[in-house]
């Protein structure tokens, strides 16, 4: 059984996921921590569970996402894997990572990248690579379908979508791939997002103004 635990770190209240099953064996999804009591919290939590991180993932590479990975892979020496199409995201962190007061930020390499469709491990579980791009242009959303969950990034908040005036953005994008990509996932389905609660697809086709079934934007 696949379990997860949230953090909500750094000014942007991101939301940084750990996935683990049995095994312990643990999958960490976009670092947003950047103090040290934030570092602390994850490795407190790693550590009473005696879990093992085995890969460090991102949905995409804004700065709230990344600002751990190189502490991740540090302490615990896993590689990173992105979607290729967000290297670009990923490399100009480090140029305006310190006009967002984040100083001491350097960035990493990612270890290899994500394709649409391939499953990905934690432990035994398998976790789907679904592309969603418009908030980021490389964005992937990852899928557990026996638990009913999806690690959502910022493509899908409770009652909003991702933000897209941001480089590599695409609003018209973003709408087609949350219906095509997100909406034909059973209703039951909990999306842990970026930032903010979790929500259901359900809850959102019903009530999310940008791209639900009185969408108004
Ligand atoms: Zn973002
Ligand atoms: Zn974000």
């Amino acid at each position: 059984m696949l379990q997860i635990k949230s953090f909500t770190f750094n000014p942007f209240q991101e939301n940084t996921y750990l996935l683990y099953d049995e095994s312990l064996q643990a999958v960490l999804i976009d670092p947003g921590c950047h103090t040290a009591a934030e570092r602390k919290e994850v490795t407190e939590f790693i550590q009473g569970n005696n879990l093992k991180p085995t890969l460090l993932l991102n949905t995409h590479c804004h700065i709230d996402h990344v600002l751990g990975n190189e502490w991740v892979k540090n302490t615990y020496n896993i590689p990173l894997l992105i979607h290729r199409l967000d290297l670009p995201v990923l490399k100009s962190v480090e140029a305006y990572a310190s006009n967002y007061g984040f100083h001491g930020y350097s960035g990493v390499e990612p270890d290899g990248f994500l394709e649409e469709g391939e499953f990905i491990s934690v432990g035994s579980e398998k976790l789907k690579v679904i592309f969603v791009p418009g908030h980021a242009p490389g964005h992937v959303v990852f899928y557990h379908a026996e638990s009913h969950l999806a690690i959502g990034g910022d493509t899908l908040f409770r009652g909003s979508i991702g933000r897209t005036d941001l480089p590599g953005g695409d609003h018209q994008l973003l709408l087609n791939k949350i219906k095509s990509e997100l909406f034909t996932l059973p209703d039951q389905t909990v999306i842990y997002p970026g930032h903010g609660p979790e929500t259901t697809i359900a809850y959102e086709k019903s009530n999310n103004p940008f791209v639900g079934k009185n969408a108004r934007y």
